[in-house]
């Protein structure tokens, strides 16, 4: 037996035979059984993916407008992403931190070159995460050696799961249960320039901003409060830490979304679209915040790894040898334009930029999660109807419908969905009921 062969027989779902002896139901009831109940019951099995659609276990096909949580830049199974990993990993899969790969330096560079001109004249250095949650605690850390003691984030802000990330995540329901967290934070109402001056003082280490509230709704700081954040924190010397997890490397249609504000921050977090897929987060600081963590401050084992550098790499470039920073603010206007002019009573408006939208939608807007865990809300039964017509979305809110679709997303997709939403609101009517 090749090795090719042999893996494909024990991997599940890698051969045809293997995908018919399963299904949703069946891989479901595994998954009960096996997996920590942490996401709720999963709402397909999926087996397979190309381009911006996704099959499951059935073998129905879907069109991907969530991207695997703004992730799959390059859709699935891109073949520059297939072609790239593969070649690293077959030629050099990992190394410890003793040690430094070309790719990780090579991603690192182009990283800080990214951020612009003035960024890069302030000098730049990166450290590489798994995840995003990781990206924030690298940057929480950052904020400690300034011998500051207090954080200044955000109401509805999320910046990940960890003790650290979630002590600065401004939404009660997820971060009280695990309190006490570390640090003193304060937080302040998103988009509230008064509010921030007013809370930030000669004592305050850090500020953790999103460009857009992703996880809060696909909520974007209203006009200026970027610039006044920068402006505030400079003049107590707080460090200003813009999280980019969500709306960064293209997403929001710029290559970060702070920069279209014209501001230049102390630390940039990415992490979701950065690998296309393959996990990797990264941590930037600027100028003095490049050099807060020093030897033996921070380590990992796994960040840094060279099979998701490359990842990196080869996103970064169809990024931009595709032209999809133009593409995402094309698509993502024709998507905002059309959904408002469908003119339907359930659509109340659209936010967000570029290939984060959110859709906001009439009705009732009652707690997320039911007991058993089922989300509830318009937003949830919208969500269900659209997966059930074979598009996928991601009810963000109870009343909120995220799309982060790829950044490779086409018109013609888009129009497919815009055709079929109608039909999916006219479904949920105006009466949200609970889905499991
Ligand atoms: C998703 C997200 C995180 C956490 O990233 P993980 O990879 O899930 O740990 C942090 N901040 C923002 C803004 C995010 O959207």
């Amino acid at each position: 037996m090749t090795y090719q062969a042999e893996a494909s027989a024990l991997v599940p779902g890698l051969t045809e035979d293997s995908l018919a002896a399963s299904n949703n139901a069946a891989w479901t009831a595994r998954y009960g059984q096996a997996l920590m109940n942490t996401f709720g019951s999963p709402q397909r099995v999926l087996v397979r993916g190309e381009g911006c659609y996704v099959w499951d276990a059935d073998g129905r096909r879907y069109l991907d407008l969530l991207g695997g949580l703004a992730v799959n830049s390059l859709g699935h199974a891109h073949p520059l992403l297939v072609s790239t990993v593969t070649a690293q990993l077959a030629t050099l899969g990992h190394v410890s931190n003793f040690f430094a790969s070309a790719p990780q330096v090579a991603l690192a560079e182009r990283l800080l070159d990214l951020l612009g001109p003035a960024a890069s004249a302030l000098g730049g250095r990166v450290f590489f995460t798994n995840s995003g949650t990781e990206a924030n605690e690298a940057a929480v850390k950052i904020t400690r050696r300034t011998g500051r003691p207090k954080l200044v984030a955000t109401e509805n802000g999320f910046h990940g799961r960890s003790l650290g990330a979630l002590a600065i995540t401004g939404k009660p329901a997820i971060r009280e249960p695990f309190e006490p967290l570390p640090g003193e934070v304060t937080f302040v109402p998103f988009g509230d320039v008064e509010a921030l001056s007013a809370a930030v003082d000669g004592d305050t280490a850090a500020v953790f901003l999103e460009p857009v509230q992703g996880e809060g709704g696909v909520v974007p700081a209203p006009a200026g409060y970027l610039e006044a954040a920068r402006e505030i924190t400079e003049r107590t010397g707080t460090l200003l830490v813009i999280d980019e997890i969500q709306t960064g490397i293209g997403r929001c249609g710029d290559w970060f979304a702070h920069t279209a504000e014209g501001i230049v921050p102390d630390v940039v977090t990415v992490a979701k679209g950065l690998g296309g897929g393959f996990p990797i987060g990264a941590c930037i600081g600027l100028g003095r915040a490049a050099d807060l963590l020093g030897p033996g401050a921070h380590g990992t084992t796994f960040g840094g790894n060279p099979v998701a550098a490359a990842a990196g790499l080869a996103v970064l470039h169809a990024v931009e040898r595709d032209g999809l920073l133009e593409n995402v603010r094309t698509v993502g206007a024709h998507l905002r334009a059309e959904v408002l002019a469908l003119g339907h009573p359930l659509i109340k408006g659209v936010r967000g930029r570029g290939l984060l939208l959110g859709i906001e939608l009439a009705g009732p807007s009652e707690a997320r999660f039911s007991a058993e865990g089922g989300h509830v809300g318009v937003a949830a039964a919208v969500m269900a109807e659209a997966l059930g017509a074979g598009f996928i979305v991601n009810a963000v809110t109870p009343d909120t419908i995220r799309l982060a679709p790829p950044l490779i997303l086409d018109t013609a997709q888009a129009d497919e969905f815009l055709a079929a939403l109608p039909a999916v609101l006219d479904a949920v009517g105006t009466a949200p009921k609970e889905i499991r």
